[in-house]
């Protein structure tokens, strides 16, 4: 059943990157490398095949979303901070790759997260660490009191530890509303991540995020291509209260 679900995806998938081509530029995101700390990671050989196949496609990795601004560039982005990223720095650094990290306050040095002093030795090297909240709890099932915490205070706790002013935020398993989005503004946040496909334009507040890992290099290279693209209001839906 599980591979006939795979067969599919990867039918639907390689046939919407061949009608609906869009090369724009594109946030791909994953949660870990490797899979010690979380079932949400990404074997690194998956990952090292992601790359290179974008890089044989033609396709780029930038360090800043400023620098998302034309067609075949691509930002990879990390969800929550898992250590598998400490763990294979190397391959980061070697590949001149600098991912943007999201991280909640509450789970940094818990058991399976980055710490503190990790996060600032990549943040030396490169990495980029923006806001995902303070205690990760979907932002639509926070009381309107304690958006302020969760939203401009994490801002600041970050700021005040990581030296920026953080003025990026995800959204937490992607969930959010128009109440949401009016709050994380008043916060100060600049940019807020959502977990809904699409390529990326440089004037508009949310950034849509690609899904990319679970999948392999061959669908990878579909999703880059904008095979996701078509399926944004099914997971607008998902996300949007
Ligand atoms: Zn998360």
């Amino acid at each position: 059943m599980r591979e006939m679900k795979q067969i599919v995806k990867h039918l639907v998938l390689k046939a919407f990157a061949f009608l609906f081509r869009d090369d724009g530029p594109k946030v791909v995101y994953y949660h870990d490398v490797g899979t010690s700390y979380t079932d949400m990671g990404t074997p690194i050989e998956l990952l090292k095949a992601h790359v290179a196949c974008a890089r044989r496609m033609g396709f780029s990795f930038v360090s800043r979303l400023e620098d998302l601004n034309a067609p075949k560039k691509l930002l990879m982005c990390f969800d929550d901070g898992f250590r598998g990223l400490w763990d294979e720095q190397d391959y980061f650094f070697r590949e001149g790759i600098s991912p943007t990290v999201f991280i909640a306050v509450d789970l940094v040095g818990q058991s399976g997260y980055l710490t503190w002093d990790e996060i600032r030795e990549l943040q030396r090297h490169g990495f980029v660490f923006q806001s995902h909240t303070w205690s990760h709890r979907p932002l639509t099932d926070v009381p309107d009191e304690e958006l302020p915490h969760e939203l401009a205070e994490a801002r600041e706790a970050i700021g005040v530890e990581l030296g920026h002013d953080p003025d990026m935020l995800c959204f937490p398993c992607g969930m959010h509303s128009q109440k949401v989005v009016e709050a994380a503004k008043s916060a100060g946040y600049r940019k807020l991540f959502a977990s809904y496909p699409g390529c990326v334009a440089s004037d508009e507040l949310l950034v849509p995020r690609n899904l990319v890992q679970n999948l392999t290099a061959a669908d990878f290279a579909h999703v880059i291509h904008g095979a996701l693209c078509p399926l944004r209001n099914r997971y607008v839906r998902q996300h949007v209260r």
